[in-house]
């Protein structure tokens, strides 16, 4: 701040230069005016040199490192745009920086602000304000907030603990909570809008060793690669069918703030995957109920009614079929497929249903069995956990997490034991070819034409484009024909 109070010497000095000189005022009075008005003018000058200082410190915090693969899905604080009432124009210039802390659980604000030594008095003050705009039984556990300290401008922060400034947090991607200090013991609170706009990315490229790797390597983030790993598990068997050099091709969004930070992960528009010369290609598409599916070129609905693999990262173990069991020694039907997986690797739900069974079950171990639509079941064994609050009687979701693999019951090691009951026989869920859940009508078929184009246009210029952070403006008409 000092260099700054510096430079507002020189501009002065310059101005001075087309100054007349001094034998062409008439009087003792016009000297004295033109002086005053030189000396207002350097006043107003070094003032709004020491907000402007104080603004661009403060947001730069914020501009700097727009690291796009270390994005994460959490949303990061914009700066806030300084509200400069006439209260705060009174106020002396001051110094701001924050700290981050987050909600644990069951915390609570308050608790949060006396943690950051904020005096009770204040921390009431500021909260007050707070509940006019927001209603802070909203906020969950995890919300991280920054909390603002401020101190005189062109003091060394080291010598100056700070005064509490005022906090700000963002409890969904499209809104931003800001307390600030007006005063002495006086608090403002804001609620501000933040405009998002969603820009399309593309991954593509060879994969080498697994579809994972390919698509983080081409930037997506670890939650949407699961998301396209789910996508392509209805069709593709990733531990048998995948080659080196099949090829990944994956349209994704991201939604950004005003200062270009990532606000919020977006979603798969398009993914394709060539593998061993097939093609399997699905587009996304707004449904009349408001869902969003995937479907394939012929509008045939990517989610099936039950997944071929409730589990990621799993190598297959033991087939289905007659085999010799490796505890009990005799030879019977082996009734599902093992997955050999670390102990906790996450167990989903193969298909929507309602929870027959859970518990353990004799050599079984930890065990649910799930009730699907069309007289299907399906059964997991060996557990090491249950999803918490699920019971008989619970619905579940396609993908939900129901649980842990471990190695409870029978088990030489930790797998899954994974079955599939069709009107209570087992069958080979490798070789199960269940319906799709919807099929496009002719109207909805006309409208992903129309997509299909808009996308190959869309995939084509990101490809062509030799920028790493390749990005479009959203084209609605391309995203969700209505
Ligand atoms: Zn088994």
């Amino acid at each position: 701040m000092e260099s700054q109070s510096d430079k507002t010497q020189d501009p002065i000095e310059q101005a001075g230069a087309s100054r007349p000189s001094a034998n062409v005022y008439k009087s003792v009075e016009d000297r004295l005016a033109a002086q005053q008005r030189r000396k207002r003018a350097r006043l107003r000058f070094t003032i709004t040199a020491f907000l402007m200082g104080g603004l661009i410190s403060w947001m730069a915090a914020d501009l700097l490192v727009p690291d796009i693969a270390k994005a994460t899905l959490s949303a990061k604080p914009a700066p806030s745009t300084p509200v400069i009432s006439d209260e705060l124009r009174a106020l002396p210039p001051m110094q701001r920086d924050y700290e981050l802390d987050a909600l644990g659980n069951g915390d609570t604000l308050a608790a949060l602000l006396t943690r950051a030594n904020v005096h009770a008095v204040e921390a009431d003050a500021a909260l007050d304000q707070l509940r006019s705009v927001y209603d802070v039984r909203r906020l969950k556990p995890g919300q991280s907030v920054r909390l603002h300290r401020e101190w005189p401008a062109g003091q060394d922060k080291t010598t100056h603990e700070g005064r509490f400034a005022g906090f700000d947090f963002i409890p969904v991607p499209e809104q931003k909570i800001i307390v600030r200090r007006t005063g002495f013991q006086s608090f403002t609170a804001i609620k501000r809008d933040r405009p998002l706009s969603d820009r399309h990315f593309l991954a593509d490229g060879l994969i080498n060793s697994s579809v994972y790797e390919a698509a983080r390597s081409s930037g997506m983030s670890p939650n949407l690669v699961v998301e396209l790993i789910r996508l392509f598990s209805f069709a593709i068997d990733f531990q048998r069918d995948i080659r080196e050099g099949d090829q990944l091709e994956v349209l994704y969004t991201r939604r950004f703030d005003e200062n270009n930070q990532v606000a919020q992960e977006g979603d798969i528009v398009f993914a394709s995957l060539t593998n061993r010369g097939k093609r399997y290609a699905y587009w996304r598409m707004l449904q009349e109920d408001g869902s969003e599916n995937y479907f394939d070129a012929n509008g045939q609905s990517v989610q099936r009614l039950l997944m071929k693999t409730p589990v990621d990262g799993a190598r297959l173990s033991s087939r289905f079929g007659m085999r010799r069991h490796p505890i009990l020694g005799y030879t019977r039907l082996h009734r599902g497929l093992d997955f050999a997986a670390p102990i906790g690797t996450p167990i989903y739900a193969a298909g929507d249903g309602v929870i027959q069974r859970i518990g353990t079950y004799g050599n079984n171990g930890k065990y649910i069995r799930i009730q699907h639509r069309n007289g299907y079941e399906t059964a997991y064994a060996h557990m090491n956990r249950f999803a918490r609050r699920l019971k008989k009687g619970s619905r579940v979701k396609q993908g939900q997490i129901i649980g842990t693999v471990g190695r409870t019951g029978l088990a030489t090691g930790p797998h899954l034991h994974y079955e599939v009951l069709h009107y209570e026989k087992p069958v080979n869920p490798r070789e199960l070819n269940v319906p799709p859940q919807r099929n496009l009508d002719a109207t909805a078929l006309a409208d992903l034409a129309q997509l299909k184009i808009d996308i190959a246009e869309k995939v084509s210029g990101l490809a062509a484009s030799d920028n790493s952070l390749r990005s479009l403006p959203r084209r609605r008409s391309a995203l969700a024909p209505q």
